[in-house]
């Protein structure tokens, strides 16, 4: 049976009493889990739903995610995960574009899914964060899950790419019980005995395949924190004795930087994960030092299921690169015309293997360009060095351009991290009217701490190449970050008058 959605069914069955989904005092345990997701599988056949149409999640890390997630599956449809906090507007988009069937919201979220889905003629069903209530519950469960092919769409994950509107990644069964799989038993090695950390939003692909369907594939339990909170990660960290924490950079600086770092019990934790963005050196050793756990790096992508290279256990770890291929995939480094470059030249990532998505919900044409060749261009530049280590030197179009020479980003943010003060820093190209581009960076303090801008420019300088140095450096409070808590840097902007 090729179905999503089996591997509940099977934990259910191995491992019915354990815990699988946790949110504070409340636990769900695999019978509870399959028991609400069949109940919901069968309410969505009630409500006419068939294999193959699209349902919307609109929630935060609520229990409620996971049983409406499974129950969907189970059902055959294919799942539209969706940012809580998108105003009806914006929903009513991800409605249209995916030809949605039905949309879940929760009672915290305000009215925009069911604005939207009046406005698109859709049906909505509003559950409470625990999951639907008894008297939405109509129609016979569906325990077991419908049969799909192992190339039907099981997620449509909505990512912006490289450019333009965002496109909907279609994610098959295949695509993501490998991935989860391949997670689980050979990268973060969960098993029934481990406690995840659910911080990282489920609506996203980080979460979603790592944390929520990995933990189901192993029989782990998953304790949720709906929105994340350095203090109360840390709490948690010590309260339900987590295992494995999953997060993004900013996540782990936060925690290392908090006020409660020092005092909280982190002596569960065996594995820590970073992905979605550039983990800075300066950051993985510091928190290693502080917290006992060793940081685990990976990369990937919403449209690889995501996890395509990893650090991995038991290999010599290079902190600074991505490690290498994952299970299943593969990797190269390629040029402009897609031919492969040297050892420790930069190129483009192109991936394929059975993490690599199906292609862009109803968008033959991004499909095509994005797979030319049976290879999916990342828009990711990197090098791969002679023992088979990935190393990112930053996205494609972040590339700044300051007279004639290239400046990657991640290389100047490296060498802010290494200041004593700097808590967060992101460096973005300001235009020049001579240079094409000059390089500025934004950096926010660790608390209590400061330093003048201009000790700061003089800091980098004396690390990189002349061309390359910040000429103009200013200070926030706080970095503008997406849903996962990843760096904006698109969203970063020069104050009023920077520049020539
Ligand atoms: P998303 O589709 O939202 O998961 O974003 C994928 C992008 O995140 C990739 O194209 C990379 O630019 C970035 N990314 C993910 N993991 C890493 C990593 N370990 N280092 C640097 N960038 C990363």
């Amino acid at each position: 049976m090729t179905n999503l959605a089996a591997n509940l069914v099977r934990s259910a069955t191995e491992h019915g009493d354990r815990g699988a989904v946790r949110l504070d005092d409340a636990v769900l345990t695999y019978t509870d889990l399959h028991a609400g997701a069949a109940a919901v599988a069968g309410m969505l056949v009630d409500r006419g739903v068939k294999p193959g149409d699209r349902v919307g999640l609109v929630l935060p890390n609520v229990p409620a995610f996971p049983i409406l997630f499974y129950g969907s599956l189970l059902a055959g449809a294919a799942v539209v995960p969706m940012n809580p906090l998108l105003k009806a507007r914006e929903v009513e988009y991800y409605l249209t574009d995916s030809g949605m069937s039905l949309v879940f919201g929760w009672d915290g979220g305000g009215d925009a899914v069911a604005e939207a889905a009046t406005s698109v003629g859709i049906d909505s069903v509003v559950v409470g964060a625990m999951g639907p209530s008894p008297e939405q519950l109509t129609g016979t469960p569906v325990t077991d899950a419908v049969e799909r092919a192992d190339d039907d769409t099981a997620v449509i994950l909505y990512t912006s790419g490289t450019t333009g509107q965002p496109k909907g990644a279609e994610l098959t069964h295949h695509n993501l019980d490998t991935n989860c799989r391949t997670s689980a038993e050979t990268l973060i090695e969960i098993g029934p005995d481990d406690v995840v950390m659910g911080c990282l939003p489920l609506f996203h692909v980080f979460g979603l395949t790592c944390g929520l369907n990995a933990s189901v594939a192993s029989g782990a339990c998953l304790t949720l924190i709906p929105r994340f909170d350095a203090g109360k990660a840390l709490q948690v960290i010590g309260r339900d004795e987590v295992t494995v924490f999953e997060g993004v950079p900013t996540m782990y600086a936060g925690m290392l930087h908090h006020d409660s770092a020092g005092s909280a019990d982190v002596s569960s934790l065996r594995t820590c994960i970073s992905g979605g963005s550039a983990m800075p050196v300066e950051i993985m050793k510091a928190f290693e030092d502080a917290f006992g756990c060793i940081i685990l790096e990976g990369y990937g992508l919403s449209e690889t299921s995501p996890v395509a290279s990893f650090n991995q256990p038991g290999r010599d770890r290079k902190p600074g690169s991505i490690g290498f291929e994952v299970r299943g995939c593969e990797m190269k480094v390629v040029d402009d015309d897609g031919n492969e470059v040297g050892v420790d030249e930069p190129g483009e990532i192109a991936i394929r293997g059975e993490n690599v998505m199906k292609g862009y919900w109803g968008r033959p044409e991004a499909t095509a360009e994005s797979i030319p060749d049976g290879w999916f261009r990342t828009g990711d530049v990197a090098t791969k060095d002679a023992d088979g280590y990935y190393t990112i030197v930053d996205r494609k179009k972040d590339l700044i351009i300051r007279g004639g020479y290239n400046v990657y980003p991640r290389e100047i943010e490296e060498a802010l991290y290494e200041h004593p003060a700097v808590a967060e820093a992101a460096v973005i190209g300001i235009k020049h009217s001579e240079l094409g581009e000059e390089v500025g960076a934004a950096v926010a303090f660790k608390p209590g701490e400061s330093a003048e801008p201009d000790d700061v420019r003089a800091f980098v300088k004396e690390r990189v190449a002349a061309y390359k140095y910040p000429r103009h450096v200013w200070t926030v409070d706080e970095l503008p970050k997406g849903p996962t808590g990843k760096i904006l840097r698109r969203e970063v902007h020069a104050p009023e008058g920077t520049g020539d």
